[in-house]
């Protein structure tokens, strides 16, 4: 009988394999069940006959055959028909799994959740309230890009089983395209528990990842929405989720918001804005303000910053980060790239003629710029025009930037090397970054952006991967910054970690051009005396 059923089963799977012509298979059975059912009619007497002798006895038999007949039949279309509805289960319910369910974390997927959550509100009572979670990676298609589909892939399920503790039976977390979305209810979660929630899931991101033998780091941003007063549906909650993840990226990146219904209204403040930009830039309103560079040890200043500063007639004093992002989008950033060079191009001839002339300037360049052709041969003529000595300007640029276009970015990468600018790789640790390519890369300084330092002394973890990549700069030779010092006892990890240069406001605010020529004659001045008194 199992061996039947195993039979049963191999046919049936075969069939099913065939992806049926379901006439021609019922047709089939149909057939076959005729042909045995003819045989039986034609045949059943004489095998009767052949078994029993006695006539009386034939006759009882032959009622019997007739219900074994019906019986056996009957039994084996049951076994039939139920190994195949079972297979047709298991084939159904593993679709309906593979089209609500992601296969590398086996989380709900976006659509799955959108129905539990508008099933789950169908439910609740307009008191009750919940709130939805959108977590997007920063920068996670760069990953996918630089080091192939199957290390994010593998990226994306080792976070998710590091996250899957975190989250209690009452609340959901699904798999969304760069990142999860968490559901979580908010009468076990008032608003700071929320907010311990999402610290918690950041900090579990913010760790290092070795996939493959690569070291990659991961920062995300998280948008939440809350039930009932952004949305009564999954469709309107997770638009305001991520309408907060938008308002938040344009401030930053690696944090958490919660959706503000102003945001349209700001979209009308960016128009206004852009065109006051343009005004700015064509009338030299601009101004570059100066931070100051130290190599530590000997507390003395090697050089500065330029950082960009605009006042806006309507919003006043506005964060580069906010207006370099918005002019990236409207081409506004080739004028002022081309602003900061030339500035800052004068700024070092003007230097070079008087006691500044061993201090570095650092500029930034966007990621737009770095893929002009056009701004790399105006900067080539403005070296040429101001003759000057081009090692002591240093030029920075984002991880983004390079992924943004990477092939002519190295290419133009190393024709400002070759020009004798030096390199810096700017923010390094804040959205993806991986230890691995930096080997590549034709730069000379890697700058460690300030969301480490912050942490310094608070998170063993973190302050391991720093020490490794203080390491595996000193093998790579590449010079050293640390950005956002803010404290002395981040100062002294960082010296205690042969860290050499640092810039932060422990150092110095950025400040204006004035301010850095009276700064840095007094830093000659101490450093003068400190000499004379040594020899003393
Ligand atoms: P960045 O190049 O990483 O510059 C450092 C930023 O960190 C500056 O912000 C600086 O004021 C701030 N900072 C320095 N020390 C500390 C500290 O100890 N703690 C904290 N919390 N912050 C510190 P800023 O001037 O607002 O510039 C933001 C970003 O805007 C820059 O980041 C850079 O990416 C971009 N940016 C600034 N100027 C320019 C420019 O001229 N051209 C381009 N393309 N981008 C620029
Ligand atoms: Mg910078
Ligand atoms: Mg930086």
């Amino acid at each position: 009988m199992k061996r039947l059923l195993g039979l049963i089963q191999h046919l049936n799977r075969k069939r099913l394999s065939l992806q049926g012509k379901p006439f021609f298979e019922a047709f089939r059975f149909l057939i076959i069940y005729l042909i045995i059912g003819i045989v039986w009619i034609m045949w059943s007497d004489h095998w009767l006959a052949a078994i029993v002798d006695d006539y009386s006895a034939f006759i009882k038999m032959q009622t019997y055959k007739g219900w074994f007949y019906v019986i056996t039949s009957g039994l084996l279309f049951f076994i039939i028909l139920k190994s195949r509805l079972t297979l047709l289960k298991v084939l159904s319910d593993r679709l309906i799994h593979q089209a609500t369910y992601d296969p590398l974390t086996q989380l709900p997927n976006r659509n799955k959740l959108s129905q539990m959550i508008d099933q789950m509100i169908s439910y609740k009572n307009p008191e009750d309230n919940f709130a939805l979670i959108c977590m997007d990676f920063d920068d996670f298609s760069n990953v996918n890009e630089l080091l192939g589909y199957h290390i994010g892939d593998q990226l994306i399920a080792s976070i998710a089983d590091r996250i899957k503790p975190l989250i209690s039976e009452d609340d959901i977390m699904g798999r969304d395209s760069d990142g999860f979305l968490f559901l979580m209810d908010m009468k076990i979660y008032p608003d700071n528990q929320l907010i311990n929630f999402l610290e918690e899931i950041k900090k579990c991101v913010n760790q290092s990842w070795n996939i493959e033998n690569q070291i990659l780091f991961m920062t995300c941003t998280m948008g939440v929405a809350r039930y009932p007063i952004n949305g009564d549906n999954f469709a309107d909650l997770y638009k305001a989720a991520n309408a907060a993840i938008h308002q938040l990226k344009e401030k930053g990146k690696n944090d958490y918001h919660f959706f503000t219904p102003s945001f349209h209204l700001q979209r009308l403040e960016r128009v206004t804005m852009m065109n006051e930009l343009r005004k700015s830039i064509d009338n030299r309103d601009l101004n570059l303000v100066f931070q100051p560079i130290y190599q530590m040890i000997e507390n003395k200043i090697i050089g500065f910053e330029a950082l960009i500063r605009w006042k806006s007639p309507t919003f006043g004093q506005v964060s580069p980060s906010i207006f370099i992002e918005y002019s990236e989008n409207t081409g506004l950033i080739h004028l002022i790239d081309e602003f900061v060079f030339e500035s800052v191009i004068k700024l070092s001839k003007e230097w070079s003629q008087n006691e500044l002339k061993d201090i570095i300037i650092s500029l930034n360049l966007s990621a737009k710029g770095l893929a002009n052709a056009q701004l790399m041969s105006k900067v080539q003529s403005l070296v040429h025009q101001y003759q000057i000595d081009t090692s002591h300007i240093q030029i920075e640029v984002t991880e983004t930037a390079l992924i943004a276009n990477f092939d002519v970015a190295i290419e133009n990468l190393r024709f400002l090397g070759d020009l004798g600018f030096s390199i810096a790789l700017d923010d390094f640790g804040s959205g993806y970054s991986s230890l691995t390519y930096l080997r590549t890369l034709p730069i000379d300084i890697l700058k460690i952006d300030r969301t480490f330092t912050k942490n310094i002394g608070q998170d063993d973890k973190q302050d391991m991967i720093l020490e490794a990549i203080i390491n595996l700069a000193d093998e790579l030779d590449l010079k050293l910054v640390i950005e956002g010092i803010e404290n002395v006892e981040q100062r002294d990890f960082l010296l205690k970690n042969k860290c050499l240069y640092g810039q932060g406001y422990f150092f110095g605010y950025p400040m204006e051009l004035k301010n850095v020529y009276t700064l840095v004659i007094n830093d000659f001045k101490e450093a003068n005396s400190k000499n004379k008194s040594d020899m003393l």
